[in-house]
């Protein structure tokens, strides 16, 4: 989550009276940083990752595996480091929506050195061993995107019961306890999105039938009339913001050398986007089932969908989705669907000298309502404050997210890159960190060009979504990424007919393996990474780094590795109390993650994920690349 500012939230009636102010001075900080800072040069690559974490605790004898709800009391020990001192500390510790939860990043971006590729799973690592010694006996802090058990009975510890009749979520699965208690934000998050919709979210995941599964498949709407509007035969129903904001993810922010880049590196990592998460996919169970679903992505969607049903028509997305326009200038013409903006806000920042993709993308931010707002923060100084620019940015939660500098800091603009899921393995979890930087030095190297329609965007990131997506289903993608003259020699490239000079993207339906290896018709992602990286200097050992996490990418597109989905899934087929009924019971529950703890912690070989353990290790990084970088 962006912002976190400390106070009082105001209710959301009291919130509601302010909307107006907090948009108009969000437009008016935009401005101001614009104009300050657009054309400023020459900020270095910097990149860094987002883990989120859930905190789990094991009973062995009784065979459960539970949501410790104790992250208000580990992050304030978590953060000692960096409170003493910001600029040393190894690691930077966020709370997150729920109490199980914890963020974790480096202590600082990581720079342009390809050496630095070298430490960042060692970071990741050494990260996690960190937290993990403050735990308690048969605490873990896990990398899993979503707790198979979320919403079935008793999934926390310590336990707390749901109740739909008086409960602040009105949730008839859960309980207002889990709800990270340290920080007032969340609360007020999750009543928002609930007062402003006027009724409980809605979460439909269709349930995987097995022969065992009952059909039709109907939920028990347990006297709760929303419910009862909502359930849908043969769904999975979930009701409210921590289903979704309960899951983990990782994510990777850049900076750019300029606004313009930034700008370009938003559009071109779009497309990117869908075929990225279907080979992260990590999520095939949801509140207790096996569906049809890899993903969380509309999951989460759903969960903060603060939308009333008088404005579905008009407003076509929750506030968690797609980008629905690309900023760049070449992004213009692939503007294909329609963008909903407020005209005044557009004409503020037009007559302000913003352009018109830039203040279309702007003014669509402002189309939300805001959720959360602190009293101590309404009247800010907007030559100084950027919170309630960054109050809406950070409440639109999209696959990428541009990021203007904080005002009058040393930070340039960025962008992130936010649709993947989270990994069991700190190998894996760096081989995606790293393959989507290098691709993203790839694109501006080259000047390669993804861009597809948004309708098609939004197309693939529903099929990413679906079961085995990596192996069964297919993707629009740009077969002409490779622009003339950019000495690609020996990629092979069809000639697409020009028309009047114009020329015609040439979009293709390809599958994950196409898009990843290459084939006949288009050179491949990992082949053109690896063209790239040959024509650097790259010393030996970061070389032999990055070829075994582009392994790892290159095999989960062919589907000789699997996604941690398809081996979650593997997992619960194969399991003895398994009752083919799409039912994942708390035994199944607790030796899943007992078999992920184990790999995590390099227990027991995993071949099927991500084949030998290649894992980087400090005792494996040179010192020359480990002087100077921030690898503890
Ligand atoms: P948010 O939660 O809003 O996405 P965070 O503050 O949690 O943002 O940080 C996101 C990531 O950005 C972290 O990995 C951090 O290391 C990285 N980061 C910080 N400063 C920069 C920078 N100047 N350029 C690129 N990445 C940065
Ligand atoms: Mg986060
Ligand atoms: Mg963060
Ligand atoms: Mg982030
Ligand atoms: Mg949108």
């Amino acid at each position: 989550m962006g912002l976190l500012s400390e106070g009082t939230p105001l209710t959301w009636t009291e919130v509601q009276k302010y909307c107006e102010h907090v948009r108009h001075h969000a437009v008016i900080q935009f401005i101001n940083i614009y104009n300050k800072v657009k054309d400023r040069q020459n900020d270095c690559l910097k990149f860094g990752d987002e883990i989120e974490y859930i905190l789990i605790k094991f009973d062995h004898e009784r065979r459960s595996a539970k949501l410790s709800l104790r992250a208000d009391i580990l992050l304030p020990i978590l953060q000692e480091e960096e409170h003493k001192n910001p600029a040393k500390a190894r690691s930077l510790w966020r709370p997150e929506f729920a109490a199980y939860m914890i963020e974790g990043t480096p202590g600082q971006p990581y720079g342009s050195l390809i050496s630095y590729l070298n430490i960042v799973e060692e970071n990741m690592r050494a990260r996690r061993r960190y937290a993990q010694k403050l735990l308690e006996e048969n605490e873990h802090l896990v990398c899993l995107t979503t707790y198979p058990r979320l919403g079935c009975e008793l999934f926390s510890d310590p336990p707390h019961e749901a109740n739909w009749r008086t409960s602040f979520l009105k949730s008839l699965y859960f309980p207002d306890e889990v709800v990270f208690p340290g920080h007032p934000r969340f609360n007020q998050l999750a009543r928002s999105v609930l007062e402003r919709r006027g009724k409980k979210v809605a979460i439909h995941v269709p349930i995987l039938k097995d022969v065992n599964t009952p059909t039709p498949f109907i939920e028990d709407d347990q006297g709760d009339p929303d419910a009862a509007q909502a359930i849908k035969p043969d769904h999975v129903y979930m009701d409210c913001m921590g289903f979704g904001m309960g899951n983990c993810c990782l994510q990777v922010t850049f900076q750019a050398c300029n606004i313009m880049e930034a700008r370009r590196l938003y559009d071109q990592l779009a497309p990117i986007c869908p075929v990225v998460m279907a080979l992260s996919a990590a999520s095939p169970i949801f509140r207790g089932y096996l569906t049809e679903r890899d993903c969380r992505w509309n999951v989460i969607g759903d969960s903060v969908d603060c939308r009333r049903d008088e404005e579905k028509g008009r407003i076509k997305k929750s506030r968690y989705g797609t980008i629905d326009c690309y900023i760049s200038e070449k992004g213009g013409s692939f503007n294909d669907i329609e963008v909903v903006y407020d005209k005044k806000y557009y004409d503020k920042l037009r007559s302000h000298g913003v352009d018109h993709l830039m203040a279309q993308h702007v003014s669509h931010l402002l189309i939300r309502d805001p959720l959360v707002i602190f009293s101590e923060k309404i009247d800010l100084n907007d030559e100084e404050d950027s919170d309630h620019f960054e109050n809406l940015q950070s409440t639109n939660w999209h696959n990428m997210r541009f990021k203007p500098p904080p005002p009058n800091s040393s930070i340039g603009w960025r962008v992130e890159f936010r649709p993947m899921e989270i990994q069991t393995t700190e190998f894996e979890n760096a081989a995606f960190t790293v393959f989507i930087v290098l691709l993203s030095r790839v694109i501006l190297s080259y000047g390669l060009d993804f861009l597809i329609p948004i309708s098609k965007l939004d197309e693939n990131m529903e099929t990413a979504q679906k079961r085995d997506a990596v192996r069964q289903e297919r993707f629009w993608f740009r077969q002409d990424v490779v622009l003339e003259g950019f000495g690609l020699n020996g990629i092979h490239r069809e000639d697409t007919p020009k028309e009047n000079g114009y020329q015609e993207p040439k979009i293709v339906k390809m599958e994950c393996n196409e898009v990843f290896n290459g084939s006949e018709r288009f050179p491949g992602l990992i082949p053109l990474i690896k063209k790239y990286l040959k024509s650097m200097e790259v010393d030996v050992d970061t070389q032999c780094t990055i070829s075994h996490y582009l392994n790892l990418i290159s095999k989960r597109a062919k589907g000789e590795f699997l996604t941690t989905a398809t081996w979650i899934r593997n997992f619960v087929n194969n399991h003895p109390g398994y009752k083919k009924d799409s039912k994942i019971s708390d035994e199944i529950n607790y030796d899943l993650m007992r078999r992920l703890v184990e790999i995590q912690e390099q227990k027991i070989d995993e071949p099927a994920l991500f084949g030998e353990w290649c894992s980087k290790t400090k005792s494996q990084i040179p010192r020359a690349v480990l002087r100077n970088q921030c690898c503890n």
